[in-house]
């Protein structure tokens, strides 16, 4: 029998950053981890913490964003890869009356250090917007595909991956340890995105899976560097390629891309990209949504070695790492976890 400290189940950004908490407080662990393309993968990796519809801050985005450039940073320095890179977001300014909002959001305490005061003046003439930009600072792209497969390979080196589907029905519960084949462990804290819907052991209907939707096109003069955020956000992706998105489908768990979510991605950039472009791509993926917009985090009464590290929702990048650690300390120096985070909020 192999004994380990843990195992997790899924390897997205979840399952990495509690991966980081284990290894950096010297606890053994194996991650399952079937390969397929999750939401971490499918996403736009916009580093994000505000609210660019209402101007506000995100929730709790003071005590998660120093806490998450830092990771990143320390994961880019460790994987030796770039998975981090700061760029501003330009925010199109679709009225004077949104301007006149900027600047008062741009004066509060916990804005002022995204929003910058300074309106940005439209030279691009690919993009429309006539009345210009307003600046998040401090914002970045995670580069998804570097963070997934750089992890993969640093677990695959340390012999702490396992490519397989985790078969739920071969779990074998202990008072104070949990067998999985030929695995011992304390606990096994599962990370699986939108897809713990199949988990028997997770609550009914504590998550929505909503489907988000990206085309990928190549836009030679565009010449946009930065995060464009109009209708839709317009991502860079080098080589004047660029995603585009993402469509919003609630209760929807099929990864699919669809010809409505396609038309309606293109009359959305149609109204501020005014350059010839070329489709070369669509991709589909499942955030993991609750309906209190709130993380879910730890352990029910009846199974206390089956833990849980989800509902991530559209703001993954930013909340993980700190969730991470929320929850790391649940687990071993029995710190108990706020109300608003906890799974047992949803019995
Ligand atoms: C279209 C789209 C755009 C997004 N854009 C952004 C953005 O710009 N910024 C942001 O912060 N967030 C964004 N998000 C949200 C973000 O991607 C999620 O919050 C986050 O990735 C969730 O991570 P996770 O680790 O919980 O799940 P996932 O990334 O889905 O990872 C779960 C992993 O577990 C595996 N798995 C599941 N079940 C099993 C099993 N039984 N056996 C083995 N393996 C299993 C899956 O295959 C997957 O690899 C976006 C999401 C989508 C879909």
């Amino acid at each position: 029998m192999i004994e380990k400290d843990y195992i997790i189940v899924g390897l997205g950004i979840a399952g990495i950053t509690i991966c980081e908490q284990l290894q950096e407080h010297g606890k053994s662990f194996v991650v399952i981890d079937n390969g397929k393309e999750g939401a971490t993968a499918k996403s736009g990796g916009v580093f994000n913490p505000t609210v660019l519809k209402r101007f506000t801050a995100a929730w709790n985005a003071a005590a998660f964003f120093p806490f998450a450039v830092e990771f990143y940073n320390q994961l880019s320095d460790k994987l030796q890869l770039e998975i981090y890179t700061k760029t501003p977001i330009l925010r199109i300014f679709k009225s004077v009356e949104e301007q006149n909002n900027w600047t008062v959001a741009s004066d509060k305490k916990e804005l002022r250090d995204f929003l910058s005061s300074n309106f940005l003046k439209n030279t691009n003439i690919a993009v429309d917007a006539p009345l210009g930009f307003g600046e998040v600072l401090g914002t970045a792209q995670v580069h998804t595909n570097n963070l997934l497969t750089g992890y993969r390979s640093y677990l695959k080196d340390k012999d702490a991956l396992l490519v397989a589907d985790f078969q739920y029905e071969s779990i074998q519960q202990r008072a104070n340890s949990v067998v999985y084949k030929d695995i011992s462990a304390k606990k096994i804290i599962f990370t699986e995105g939108s897809k713990v819907v199949y988990n028997p052991f997770f609550p009914k209907n504590a998550i929505v899976g909503n489907k988000g939707e990206y085309l990928i096109i190549k836009a030679p003069s565009l010449k946009m560097e930065m995060l464009l955020k109009g209708a839709m956000y317009v991502i860079p992706l080098g080589n004047d390629e660029y995603k585009i998105g993402a469509t919003y489908g609630r209760d929807d768990y099929t990864t699919n891309p669809t010809e409505v979510a396609k038309e309606e991605i293109l009359s959305k950039v149609k109204t501020f990209i005014n350059c010839s472009f070329e489709i070369i791509g669509q991709t589909a993926g499942v955030r993991p949504t609750t309906k209190d917009h709130r993380p879910l985090l730890g352990s029910l009464a009846e199974n206390p070695n089956l833990v849980f590290f989800n509902g991530l929702g559209s703001r993954g990048f930013l909340m993980a790492p700190l969730l991470s650690e929320a929850l790391f300390n649940f687990l071993e120096n029995d710190v108990l976890l706020p109300k608003e985070m906890n799974i047992k909020r949803m019995i």
